[in-house]
C-alpha cells in the first residue's frame, strides 16, 4: 500500500490531532481490564466537557455518527410517536428517514439549504410532539442553527441535536440550552478518527424512552450494564468495546481540554472567517446564509465554467488537499472545506487559498 499523507480539508474525516493518534498505537487493553475501564470512565466524563452537560448517561456508542442519530431515534420513538424534524439539509433529511422507519409520524419543517432553521415554525409544526429534531451545524450547507432557541420553544417535547460538526468546534453547551438527546462523531471537529458516536441522554428523555427499542445493539437500556456511571460500578458483556478507539478519542479529548474548551472554540472561530475572508478576496461566492456561517465547514459556490470536480482533483494530486464536493443537487455547484481540530489554524488556511488560487489559475 502507498504511503500517502493528505490535508484532510473535507467534511470529514479531519486529520487528527497528535494525541488521538498516539491513543491508536498504545498497548492494546482488553474492553475488561481494569485500565481499560478507567480508560473508559476518564473518556465519558471529559465527553461531558465537551457536551457541557452533568447527564449520567454519556458515552461513546461504538459505530460512527450515523449510528448517533440511530441511537437517538431508536430508543426515544415509538410506534406513532409524532417527531418534528427541522430540515434545512442532508442530515436533517436522513433524519426523516430514520425517524420514520422507527414507526413515527414524521412532521418536516423544510427550509431552503444553505439557511438556517427557522425555530419560531419547528415549534409551531405540531401541537404536541414527542420528539423535536434539530442539526445544529449542518455539514452540508455549513450552516449554524440556534439550538438554544429551539431550546426555549420545546415545550414538553424531547429536544434531539445533532452534534456531530458542532462538538469540539464551535459553543455547544447541552444541559443549558435544554438539549434532551444528542449525538456526535469523532472525526470532525474532536480530531479523532472516525469510529465512536458520543452521545448523551438525559434523565427526562431516557425516563420517557422506549422500553424494548428494535435495536438491540444500539439500546441504552442495555449498553448502560457495560459503560458503567449509571449501574452502580458491576459492568457487564454487551459488546467488546472498540479498545483502541476509545483510548484515540481519550486522547483527543485530553488535547483539546487541556487546551481549553473556550480557546478551541475562537481558534475554529478565527479560521473560518480568515478562510471566508480570503476566498472572497479570490472572487469567490460563499453559499451559506450570512450571519449563520459555519466557521469549521465553508461552503463557496465553484464560478461558472470551472469544472469543480476537476479542481478537486488537482488539489489532491498536486497538493495532497482533500476538499468536499458539494452535497446532493449542489455536488458541481458547491465545494465544502472544513477547518477541524488540528486543522483549524493558519497554515491550514494559507495553504488551501494558495492552492486553489494555483489550481483555478491554470
Ligand atoms: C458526518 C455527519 C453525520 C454522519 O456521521 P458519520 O460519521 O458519517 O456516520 C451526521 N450528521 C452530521 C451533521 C454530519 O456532519
Amino acid at each position: 500500500m502507498p504511503l500517502v499523507s493528505r490535508h484532510l480539508l473535507g467534511p470529514g474525516p479531519t486529520n487528527p490531532y497528535p494525541e488521538a493518534t498516539a491513543g491508536l498505537a498504545a498497548p492494546l487493553l482488553g474492553h475488561l481490564d481494569p485500565g481499560f475501564l478507567r480508560v473508559m470512565d476518564e473518556t465519558c466524563a471529559m465527553l461531558r466537557e465537551v457536551w457541557q452537560t452533568d447527564n449520567a448517561r454519556t458515552l461513546p456508542l461504538s459505530a460512527t455518527g450515523s449510528a448517533g442519530m440511530e441511537a437517538a431515534f431508536v430508543n426515544t420513538v415509538g410506534e406513532g410517536d409524532v417527531v418534528v424534524v427541522a430540515v434545512n439539509g442532508l442530515f436533517g433529511e436522513r433524519m426523516c428517514e430514520v425517524a420514520r422507519r422507527c414507526g413515527a409520524e414524521v412532521v418536516r419543517v423544510e427550509h431552503e439549504w444553505g439557511q438556517p432553521v427557522d425555530v419560531e415554525r419547528v415549534a409551531a409544526a405540531h401541537p404536541a410532539p414527542t420528539v423535536v429534531a434539530i442539526v445544529h451545524a449542518e455539514t452540508s450547507t455549513g450552516v449554524r442553527s440556534d439550538v438554544a432557541a429551539l431550546g426555549r420553544l420545546k415545550g414538553e417535547a424531547l429536544l434531539l441535536v445533532d452534534a456531530v460538526t458542532s462538538i469540539g468546534g464551535i459553543e455547544l453547551r447541552a444541559d443549558e440550552w435544554g438539549v434532551d438527546i444528542g449525538y456526535a462523531g469523532t472525526q470532525k471537529c474532536l480530531g479523532v478518527p472516525p469510529g465512536l458516536a458520543p452521545f448523551t441522554i438525559s434523565d427526562r428523555a431516557f425516563a420517557r424512552r422506549v422500553e424494548t427499542p428494535r435495536s438491540w445493539y444500539l439500546d441504552l437500556g442495555l449498553l448502560g450494564g457495560y459503560v458503567g456511571g449509571t449501574t452502580g460500578g458491576a459492568r457487564t458483556y454487551h459488546h467488546t468495546a472498540p479498545t483502541a478507539m476509545v483510548a484515540s478519542l481519550h486522547g483527543g479529548l485530553r488535547r483539546i481540554l487541556a487546551e481549553g474548551l473556550d480557546a478551541v472554540w475562537a481558534r475554529h472561530e478565527r479560521a473560518g472567517r480568515r478562510l471566508q475572508e480570503g476566498l472572497q478576496e479570490l472572487g469567490l461566492e460563499l453559499f451559506a446564509a450570512e450571519g449563520h456561517r459555519l466557521p469549521e465547514l465553508t461552503t463557496v459556490r465553484v464560478p461558472d465554467g470551472v469544472d469543480a470536480a476537476a479542481v478537486r482533483g488537482e488539489l489532491l494530486t498536486r497538493y495532497g488537499i482533500e476538499i468536499g464536493a458539494g452535497a446532493g443537487r449542489y455536488a458541481d455547484t458547491v465545494w465544502r472545506i472544513g477547518l477541524m481540530g488540528p486543522n483549524a489554524d493558519d497554515d491550514s488556511v494559507a495553504l488551501v487559498l494558495a492552492a486553489l488560487r494555483d489550481v483555478l489559475r491554470r
